[in-house]
């Protein structure tokens, strides 16, 4: 056996499904899950002859959007191609995509990687080489002989079912450089993606539903004293539809190609799927190349033209992006970077701590102490209201404060004032105290915890 090196060369392709009320050339609902199968259908989406695709400006703004919130540089020509493969889940014969003219392309995206060595994070730059447009497919739904049939009467133990509801819905693929060397690293940059999609609004990019995918493209190279060893394959992970998933189908994929390569085997270029039931992954076919697909232009779709002014438009319409509101949120609100990051992980819980924080300034409550209440989950932001946070700090700052000099005062005058009860106490009468603190009670002006203030006095007679 050999004691080769190798180091990990990961590359990301990541689908997502844009959230846009019609579909990418068509008329129809892009709005498909849970609906009835094919009731969102037309000549178009279903690949009629002579049906004419005519397309979605929405959603070529919202992959202009995307692309520049990765600081892609947008081309002002791009155009749709025909991508050809046999596949019953594309009636049509061809999917319409983008090939050498694509929406977006270089673009990065940067990353911190936990490093626990270290104990701090690394910031690590990856490389995007494109964002391009194109459609879903249809959906097939595979009936074996082992599993219960959906359908009543149904004659045949083996079919498998066709659903285009989601046939024609935007996809926006994003390819990344393989720049990554690490499952980790992956699942941080699809964190990331995944969040910079939501705060765009343009997607919900749920993995349950199938609107995020993920198809990692895996291969290992070999260290050597001179330098990087050409790499002559690549594997293929496609359609994983989890975080966790994508890390277990990297890990196991890496360990496989390693054992293969120190019994100098080359690994077969190819496509596999991840068996969560097998925990490992599966072959599929062998890759295809680009030239497979017989790319060539769209002729039923004219170029796509943009002014730099359309350009400047869409950008104005990109809100603050989750990385610039955590640097603001240190800054602005003194917040550590650990607050910042969880604070602004999602928009509304973002939105919702700096409604608070500007309520608060009224009531000298610090944002420090708003983030720790929304960080802690002391309260459940969907149901209470700012405002009814800070009524809720703000009450129970009155009640801490047991120290300050006018309670005690007044503990002072209830004593001096009441000898008998005092002396009940000493004597071991248990009601006298709870009768001196009800007294305190009564004439402290703000809210006090009456648990606290009895052991305040216990102690005091005794
Ligand atoms: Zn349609």
């Amino acid at each position: 056996m050999n004691k080769t090196k190798y180091q990990p060369v990961i590359g990301l392709e990541v689908h997502v499904e844009l959230k846009t009320k019609s579909k990418m050339f068509c008329g129809c609902s892009a709005q498909y899950f849970g609906k009835e199968p094919n009731t969102h259908v037309c000549p178009v989406c279903l690949g009629l002859p002579g049906a004419l695709p005519v397309p979605n400006n929405k959603a070529m703004e919202w992959c202009v959007m995307i692309g520049l919130a990765l600081n892609c540089k947008i081309p002002l020509v791009s155009k749709f191609d025909r991508k050809n493969y046999f596949y019953p889940d594309l009636p049509k014969g061809y999917q319409i995509s983008q090939y050498d003219e694509p929406i977006a392309r270089n673009g990065s995206l940067k990353l911190k990687i936990k490093n626990e060595k270290l104990k701090n994070n690394l910031e690590k730059t990856i490389r995007i080489r494109r964002v391009h447009l194109e459609e879903d497919t249809a959906k097939l739904i595979h009936q074996f002989g082992n599993q219960k049939s959906k359908i009543k009467n149904q004659k045949y133990e083996e079919f498998s079912l066709i659903d285009f509801n989601r046939s024609g819905v935007p996809l926006v693929e994003i390819v990344s450089e393989p720049d990554f060397e690490s499952a980790l690293e992956v699942v941080e940059y699809l964190k990331k993606l995944q969040q910079i999609v939501r705060y765009l609004d343009v997607s919900n990019a749920d993995m349950e539903k199938g609107e995020m995918r993920l198809e990692p493209n895996i291969s290992l190279r070999e260290i050597s004293n001179v330098k990087f060893q050409i790499i002559n394959y690549k594997v293929e992970v496609k359609n994983i539809n989890s975080f966790r998933f994508v890390e277990k189908a990297i890990d196991y994929e890496l360990k496989r190609q390693e054992e293969l390569l120190k019994r100098e085997e080359t690994p077969v270029q190819e496509t596999r799927g991840w068996d969560e039931n097998k925990q490992k992954t599966i072959s599929q076919r062998s890759k295809e190349e680009a030239h497979d697909y017989r790319y060539f232009p769209e002729p039923d779709i004219p170029p796509v033209h943009w002014t730099g002014n359309q350009i400047s438009n869409i950008k104005n319409q990109i809100e603050e992006l989750p990385s610039e509101k955590l640097e603001r949120f240190k800054k602005e609100y003194g917040l550590n970077d650990y607050d910042a990051e969880i604070l602004t992980r999602d928009k509304t819980t973002a939105d919702y701590f700096e409604e608070a924080v500007k309520i608060g300034a009224g009531h000298m409550i610090a944002p420090k102490q708003i983030a720790n209440v929304v960080i802690n989950k002391k309260i459940d932001i969907s149901s209470t209201l700012p405002a009814h946070l800070i009524t809720q700090i703000a009450s129970s700052k009155q009640t801490a404060t047991l120290s300050d000099e006018a309670l005690e005062k007044i503990i002072t005058q209830i004593v001096d004032e009441n000898p008998k009860a005092v002396e009940d106490y000493k004597k071991g009468k248990s009601n006298a105290l709870m009768f001196l603190v009800g007294q305190v009670i009564r004439k402290y002006p703000k809210k006090i915890d009456a648990g606290g203030l009895r052991e305040r006095m216990e102690k005091m007679l005794q």
